[in-house]
C-alpha cells in the first residue's frame, strides 16, 4: 500500500494484482476493474464506488462484485459494461462523472497495432475507457487496456499513472517505456502484466519518474 497526499485528502493506493486496484479516500472504497482471479474478495471491504474500464472477463467479473458490492454501491462503467450491471453510469470517452468533489473523466483506451486472427483489434477505439482521476487538481490515471495512443499526449499533468504491460492485449516493454515518456508522471504503476523487470525497466525511463510496483 503507498499513500499519497492530494488537495482533497490523502488517498491509499492497494494493488489487488492484474487491472484490479482498491482505491481508499475520505474512508470511500473505490474499486477498479476488481477480477476474482487475482485477489480474495470475500476480505475486501464493500465498494463504496466500483470503475469498470471494459466488459473484458478480467475487468468486469461478477464473482469478485458479488463479494463487494451492496445496494449503495455505485458503478462508472464503460457504455458497453454498463448493460452488463443494473444501475451503472456508463460514459462515453470525454463524459466525466462528479463523486463527491472526485472527477472521474473517461478516456480512450485501444488497440493500435495488436489484433485478432479476424483483424478486429482486442480493444477497438471508443469501446474501452481509461480513467483519469482528478483528486482538485492531483490526477491518477487508470489507464485502461490500450496501446500507446495519441490521445495521451491530451491527459494534461499526471501525478499518478497505471500503464499495461502485456502482449497482445497492450504495450510491448518498449512501447510501454514509450507511453511513460509521453505521459510523463510522477509516479508509474505498472499493471496488467504478466512478467516484470523492475530493473530493466527502470534503467530505461526518462527522469522525475519514480516507479512503483506496490
Ligand atoms: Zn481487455
Ligand atoms: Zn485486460
Amino acid at each position: 500500500m503507498a499513500k499519497f497526499i492530494t488537495p482533497i485528502g490523502e488517498i491509499a493506493i492497494i494493488i489487488l494484482g492484474h487491472a484490479s486496484l482498491l482505491i481508499q479516500w475520505e474512508g470511500k472504497n473505490i474499486f477498479v476493474d476488481p477480477y476474482s482471479k487475482v485477489a480474495d474478495y470475500s476480505v475486501q471491504p464493500k465498494a463504496d464506488l466500483v470503475l469498470i474500464t471494459h466488459h473484458h472477463r478480467d475487468h468486469l467479473d461478477k464473482e469478485a462484485l458479488k463479494h463487494i458490492t451492496n445496494d449503495k454501491t455505485l458503478y462508472v462503467t464503460s457504455i458497453i459494461a454498463q448493460k452488463e450491471i443494473s444501475g451503472a453510469k456508463g460514459l462515453k470517452q470525454g463524459e466525466e462523472f462528479d463523486y463527491n468533489g472526485l472527477k472521474i473523466e473517461a478516456v480512450y483506451a485501444y488497440n493500435v497495432n495488436q489484433k485478432r486472427d479476424n483483424g478486429q483489434p482486442f480493444h477497438p477505439r471508443g469501446e474501452g475507457n481509461g480513467y483519469v482521476l482528478n483528486f482538485g487538481g492531483y490526477s491518477v490515471y487508470i489507464a485502461g487496456d490500450t496501446e500507446l495512443i495519441p490521445e495521451m499526449k491530451e491527459l494534461g499533468k499526471i501525478d499518478i499513472a497505471f500503464l499495461p504491460k502485456n502482449l497482445p492485449y497492450t504495450m510491448s516493454d518498449d512501447m510501454f517505456v514509450e507511453a511513460v515518456k509521453v505521459i510523463k508522471p510522477k509516479i508509474l504503476y505498472p499493471y496488467h502484466y504478466s512478467e516484470l523487470s523492475e530493473a530493466v525497466i527502470k534503467s530505461k525511463l526518462p527522469e522525475g519518474v519514480t516507479l512503483f510496483t506496490k
